[in-house]
C-alpha cells in the first residue's frame, strides 16, 4: 500500500461540531482510516501540547483541517503554526470560512461582550464583576496566563492562506464523505456549485413558476409550511437562492428556511449583501418590507447570520485599524 496520509485536524474557536460531522460518516471512516495517519487532531480528540505541532516539521502534515473561527490569541497562534506544517488547509464548516453564528459578536464590543457573559447572564453570581484576564499572578507567585481575547471574530482565510473551504454549521457527513473519498483518491472535490434551490424538491420551477413576489411575510412560528410549495412562495424567507446546497437541502426538506450556513454559490463575494438584494428583489410590495422590518428587527444579523466576519465592509473595517 502506498504511504498514508498525514492528516491533522484542529479546533480554533468553534463548538467542535464540525468535528462531529466527521465522526458520523461512520464506517467510511474506518475505511478512511486505512488512507490516513491522524498525526494531530486536538484539542477535542488528544490532549497535545502545542509544543508538539511546533516541533513538526515544516510541510510535513498532507492535509490539515481547521474548524471553528479565530476568536482568540491562542486560535491565531495555532492556525498560523499548522499553516507552516501543512501542505493542503482547508477551512472546515461556517466559522472557518465565514465566521458562522459566535461572528455576530462583531457587532459588540468586547465590554458589552463580557458584561454580558460574565455579568449579565441570569445564572452568573459575579458581585465583584471579575473578568477573565490573559495574565494574572495567583498568591503572588504562580503566573498565570490564558489566551487573549481579539477585539474582532476573524475568518481562517484572514490570517492565513487557505487552499480549499467546506460550508455548513456544520458540513452535512453525506458531502464530507465524499469529500474524504475524493481526498484519499488524490483530489479535492470541488463544491458541487449547485444553490439549495436547485437541489430543492420544493422549486417552484417545478411546477413551471419562474418568478413571483412576495406579498406578506411570516416568521416560522406564524404558519406552518405547507408540503411541497417553496417556502419563499408562502412569505417564509429563505435563504435557499443564493446559498451552496452540498447539504442536499437540509432545512427546507422538513419545512424549514434556509439560513445560509453553507456559504455563497461561487461568485458571490459578501453573502449577506446578496442575501440583502435577492430578498429585497422579490419583496412585492412597502407593506411586504415593512413587515420583514418588524418581524427581523436586526436585519444585519438576519442576513449574515453567519458570514459577519467574511463580509467587505467588516474586512474592510479590520484593514484600515490595522492600517
Ligand atoms: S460551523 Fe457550526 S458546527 Fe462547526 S464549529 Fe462552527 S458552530 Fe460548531
Ligand atoms: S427558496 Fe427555499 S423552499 Fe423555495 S425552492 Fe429555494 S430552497 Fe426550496
Ligand atoms: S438548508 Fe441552508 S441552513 Fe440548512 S443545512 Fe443547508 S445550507 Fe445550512
Amino acid at each position: 500500500m502506498a504511504d498514508k496520509l498525514k492528516f491533522a485536524f484542529l479546533l480554533a474557536g468553534g463548538c467542535a461540531g464540525c468535528e462531529m460531522s466527521l465522526v458520523d460518516i461512520s464506517e467510511k471512516l474506518v475505511d478512511a482510516l486505512e488512507h490516513l495517519e491522524v498525526v494531530f487532531w486536538a484539542p477535542t480528540v488528544a490532549d497535545v501540547k502545542y509544543k508538539d505541532l511546533e516541533a513538526m516539521p515544516d510541510k510535513s502534515i498532507d492535509l490539515a483541517f481547521v474548524d471553528g473561527m479565530i476568536r482568540n490569541s491562542e486560535n491565531e497562534h495555532m492556525v498560523k503554526v499548522l499553516r507552516d506544517k501543512a501542505k493542503i488547509l482547508v477551512a472546515f464548516g461556517a466559522c472557518a470560512t465565514l465566521g458562522s453564528i459566535a461572528g455576530m459578536a462583531n457587532m459588540h464590543t468586547k465590554e458589552e461582550l463580557f458584561k454580558q457573559a460574565y455579568q449579565d447572564t441570569f445564572s452568573t453570581d459575579n458581585p465583584d464583576g471579575v473578568y477573565p484576564t490573559p495574565e494574572y499572578l495567583l498568591d503572588g507567585k504562580y503566573d498565570l496566563t490564558i489566551p487573549e481575547f481579539l477585539p474582532e471574530v476573524k475568518v481562517i482565510d484572514e490570517v492565513v492562506p487557505v487552499e480549499y473551504y467546506v460550508g455548513g454549521c456544520p458540513p452535512h457527513p453525506d458531502f464530507v464523505a465524499a469529500a474524504v473519498e475524493a481526498v484519499i483518491a488524490g483530489n479535492l472535490p470541488p463544491a458541487s456549485g449547485k444553490a439549495v434551490c436547485d437541489v430543492c424538491e420544493r422549486n417552484p420551477r417545478n411546477q413551471g413558476t419562474d418568478r413571483f413576489l412576495v406579498e406578506e411575510v411570516y416568521r416560522t412560528s406564524e404558519k406552518a409550511p405547507e408540503d411541497g410549495v417553496c417556502l419563499l412562495q408562502q412569505g417564509i424567507i429563505c435563504f435557499g437562492p443564493f446559498t451552496q446546497g452540498d447539504c442536499g437541502c437540509s432545512c427546507p426538506k422538513v419545512g424549514i428556511p434556509c439560513r445560509g450556513c453553507g456559504g455563497p454559490i461561487p461568485g458571490v463575494k459578501d453573502y449577506g449583501a446578496r442575501a440583502m438584494s435577492a430578498i429585497g428583489s422579490i419583496l412585492g410590495s412597502e407593506e411586504a418590507v415593512e413587515q420583514l422590518m418588524q418581524k427581523y428587527p436586526v436585519l444585519a444579523k438576519f442576513y449574515y447570520r453567519y458570514s459577519l466576519p467574511s463580509s467587505l465592509i467588516e474586512r474592510k473595517k479590520r484593514a484600515i485599524k490595522k492600517g
